[in-house]
């Protein structure tokens, strides 16, 4: 049975959007050379104009982080830094609201789904790597362990906040200053914590914000001055970045894409499993990195699963994504719906059966439905490469042998779930796949103290955690004594 919901928009009355951001170097905001627009994926309404950042921006945005970590950020104590990272984790937490509103308008994920995830473990990472800031000779590093300087940072679209916070908020509490380049299609949430920074009295140059395309990501990952860079994005790019950085003497760590495979064995508890599944791959209409794009059931309950899954998906809700009662948001960019839509064409024309949950798509912005691809061949390009959209690709194993291989078999490891009442073969299977994050029974779980990170093409090195700081220590000489920061 479907219900039917008055509509419950949440107001857009909260924020204040400006009709042009310049960019945030040295503690204010400046003007740059060029500029582009930043529209809502819902309607295709221009929101702000924002400032492309060219080499010469981000020349001045390296000196100013340079400065700062010189003079200020690198010989502080750990405790004062702390403070300030306390204080930003408040801020986030007070402007939630307008924060929300702002990611969802920028990225077209749905309200709920920015308001109860996105920004809350934001100020979450904040008030984690607070508290590290002042004990990182505990960490395992070293008594004293260094900052490694300046760290040029580039994140993606999917989750614009979260992101920034996996990288600044680690970056900070360990000692370095940062420029950080957010997505051309979100920048906005970056500049409003850019405010939040400015807010919270930190030093100026501490944090950098220069917002652009990928030509001001290339100047950034380029310029002679950075000591670490920190990607997240497309896989293309992360090797680009990987050559870039392999002669410069840059630390570097990549978090790219993902195709995680969830495995439902025919013991498992087809309700909490189907919603599992579900929360796995429709979140963010599929903007995840780690999302389930790939589900294997084990032959014997595929047919009655995936009568389940599909009754399931029919009472998913696409539309407005300021709505609360919205499941499905937009796609966030008509490359990224062109992009789903020719991975869907070659599923089918390699074979796979489509099915899409019934649902009427706005007349504007981007958009596409619940799909469900069954009988999808191995070696199709759909169950190897990321889609990155609402489209799940099944097919079917027999033992769990079989499900291994073709778990492993993707080129990339970021994360996977397993389904199953039995104790033994979660860890006989969670053991023996090769992904960085592994839910039993469960999934898109993330705590900041837990480390986040892929394997083969996955990319490389740890955000969250313990394991987390180490990107931003120089764990080399961190045994040496003296020149340590203060903790
Ligand atoms: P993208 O690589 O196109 O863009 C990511 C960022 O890199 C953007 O800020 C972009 O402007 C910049 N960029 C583009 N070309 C560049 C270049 N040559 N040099 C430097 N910077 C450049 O990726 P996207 O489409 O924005 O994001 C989606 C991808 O991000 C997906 O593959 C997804 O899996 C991945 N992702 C990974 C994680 C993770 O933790 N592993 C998290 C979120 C997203």
């Amino acid at each position: 049975m479907r219900f039917e919901y008055a509509p419950a928009p949440e107001s857009r009355a909260v924020i204040t959007l400006r009709d042009s951001y310049g960019l945030f170097i040295g503690g204010s905001f400046v003007a740059g050379s060029s500029v582009f627009k930043t529209i809502s994926p819902a309607t295709e309404d221009v929101l702000a104009e924002v400032t492309l950042g060219g080499a010469e921006d981000v020349d001045r945005a390296v000196a100013a982080a340079r400065h700062a970590y010189e003079r200020t950020w690198s010989v502080m104590p750990g405790k004062e830094r702390g403070k300030y990272l306390f204080r930003i984790a408040r801020l986030i937490t007070e402007r939630a609201r307008e924060l929300a509103v702002l990611e969802t308008l920028d990225n077209g994920m749905p309200i709920l789904q920015a308001r109860d995830v996105d920004v809350p473990l934001a100020s979450a990472h904040f008030f984690y790597h607070a508290g590290w800031a002042d004990k990182l000779g505990y960490a395992g590093f070293g008594p004293s362990p260094r900052p490694l300087g300046v760290a040029g940072q580039v994140i993606p679209w999917n989750f614009p906040l979260l992101m920034l916070a996996w990288k600044i908020a680690p970056a900070l509490a360990c000692g370095n200053t940062v420029v950080l380049k957010p997505a051309e299609t979100t920048p906005l949430t970056a500049l409003l914590f850019a405010e939040i920074c400015a807010d919270a009295d930190l030093p100026p140059g501490v944090v950098n914000v220069v917002t652009g395309d990928g030509g001001t990501g290339h100047s950034l990952v380029a310029h002679p001055g950075i000591d670490k860079i920190a990607f997240t994005g497309a896989r293309s790019v992360g090797k680009e970045i990987a050559r870039m950085c392999a002669v410069s003497g840059k630390r570097l760590t990549l978090e790219l894409g993902g195709t995680a495979t969830n495995i439902v064995f025919d013991d498992a508890d087809v309700d909490q499993a189907v919603e599992g599944i579900v929360n796995g791959i429709f979140f963010n209409q599929g903007h995840v990195c780690c999302t389930g794009s790939r589900l294997l059931v084990q032959e014997s309950v595929a047919g009655t699963f995936l009568d389940a899954l599909r009754s399931r998906m029919a009472r998913l809700r696409l539309g407005d994504p300021l709505d609360r009662n919205t499941d499905i948001g937009a796609i966030n960019s008509r490359a990224q719906l062109d992009k789903i839509t020719s991975l869907v064409s070659s599923g089918t024309a390699d074979g796979a059966s489509r099915w899409s949950a019934p649902c009427t798509l706005p007349d504007h912005g981007f958009w596409f439905p619940p799909t469900l691809l069954t009988e999808v061949p191995s070696a199709s390009r759909i169950m190897q490469e990321e889609i990155f959209g609402p489209v799940l690709s099944v097919a079917t194993f027999s033992t769990p042998e079989e499900a291994l291989v073709k778990a492993n078999g993707a080129p990339y490891g970021l994360s996977a779930g397993v389904w199953t009442q039995q104790g033994a073969l979660l860890l006989q299977m969670s053991s023996a796949l090769r992904a960085g994050v592994i839910w039993a029974n469960t999934f898109n779980r993330f705590d900041p103290s837990s480390p986040f990170g892929g394997y083969k093409e996955s990319g490389f090195g740890r955000e969250g955690g313990r394991h987390g700081l180490e990107a931003y220590l120089d764990v080399v000489s961190a045994g040496d004594v003296g020149g340590g920061i203060g903790v």
